[in-house]
């Protein structure tokens, strides 16, 4: 097959617009792609200090070079945050990558771990989680850490942006998560750009808008070093949900950017449902929270770890 915008060696039948791409036209598209959403969506002004989550797998090391480019042409500085949550046989892989992508790059790189932060590794939460019989699964507990020390590390690097890879999958797969689990104030927090109050640095999604098949492509055209493996704690209704928007992709192609659009289109219109947040200092941590407590410290107060306990 030939490629329909040049007629180079097709490799890659992007079926939601019937194109055949050559690798050269599908590394510009994922790139038009990333730029025009950091355009479209005022992510990043000129000159800004921006943080960049990088686990070491090919969505966030992509994103990483991506950001490094256009971080360059800007004047902005970009910073790399990796978190090492403990889980074991897994982290270990992504870290060095991640080092060794933020080293080859020029980028400061900084680490930081559950371990140190919270006093517990992520499979020690879960094997005390087990013991305790709590109902939460691992993703939970990881989500909600890690969204509070990339944070907090983001913050004390100085950044004003704190950039994370989700991709067009991600995205579609968090807007069907919170739909069945009916949580409007999650759904509420979807999007390009959130911009909690004080105390938060905003996150944006540069990627948003890129298929996760097309970042690997991206990444293995280009010859980007990432860690390919799974987290072992991955299952559950998130694989569930992942593998029906993949089904209904295959039979009706599309269906990931009609999700996507139709949230976005709905999004403006959640912002009067969700709860006003008053913003508060957790009295255990002192990070920024709605209540006294925030859901970090809450969690691991429930199974006496760390401060929180
Ligand atoms: Fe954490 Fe779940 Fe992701 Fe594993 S799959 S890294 S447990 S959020
Ligand atoms: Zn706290």
């Amino acid at each position: 097959m030939r490629c329909t915008a040049c007629g180079r060696r097709a490799v890659y039948h992007r079926r939601y617009t019937g194109d055949f791409l050559c690798d050269r036209c599908l590394a510009r598209s994922v790139e038009r792609r990333f730029y025009r959403a950091i355009r479209k969506h005022n992510m990043i002004k000129p000159g800004e200090r921006v943080a960049v989550a990088v686990s070491g797998g090919k969505d966030s090391v992509v994103c990483m070079h991506l950001l490094a480019e256009y971080c360059r042409s800007k004047r902005c500085e970009l910073v790399a945050i990796t978190v090492d949550e403990g889980i074991a046989g897994y982290r270990n892989r992504g870290i060095p990558v991640a080092r060794k992508n933020a080293e080859a790059l020029g980028i400061e790189h900084r680490i930081v771990s559950f371990k140190e932060s919270f006093g517990a590794t992520l499979d020690e939460i879960l094997a005390r989680a087990k013991e305790k019989g709590s109902g939460l699964g691992a993703c939970t507990y990881c989500g909600v850490l890690r969204r509070s020390l990339l944070n907090r590390a983001a913050r004390e690097s100085g950044a004003s942006k704190l950039a994370t890879a989700h991709n067009l999958d991600d995205e579609v797969q968090a807007i069907m998560l919170n739909y069945v689990r009916s949580d409007l104030a999650r759904l509420y927090r979807l999007g390009p750009v959130y911009q909690p109050r004080e105390g938060f640095v905003p996150r944006i999604k540069p990627m948003r808008e890129i298929p996760e098949k097309e970042i690997a492509l991206y990444a293995l055209l280009k010859g980007i070093e990432a860690d390919w493996s799974e987290c072992p704690y991955r299952g559950g209704i998130h694989l569930e949900i992942r593998d029906f928007i993949n089904w209904l992709e295959e039979n009706h192609p599309n269906s990931k950017f009609m999700i996507l659009r139709m949230f976005d289109r709905m999004r403006p219109f959640l912002v009067s449902a969700v709860p006003e947040f008053r913003p508060k200092t957790c009295r255990v941590c002192g990070e920024p929270t709605s209540s006294d407590l925030c859901k970090a410290c809450e969690l691991l107060g429930e199974l006496d770890i760390g401060a929180g306990s």
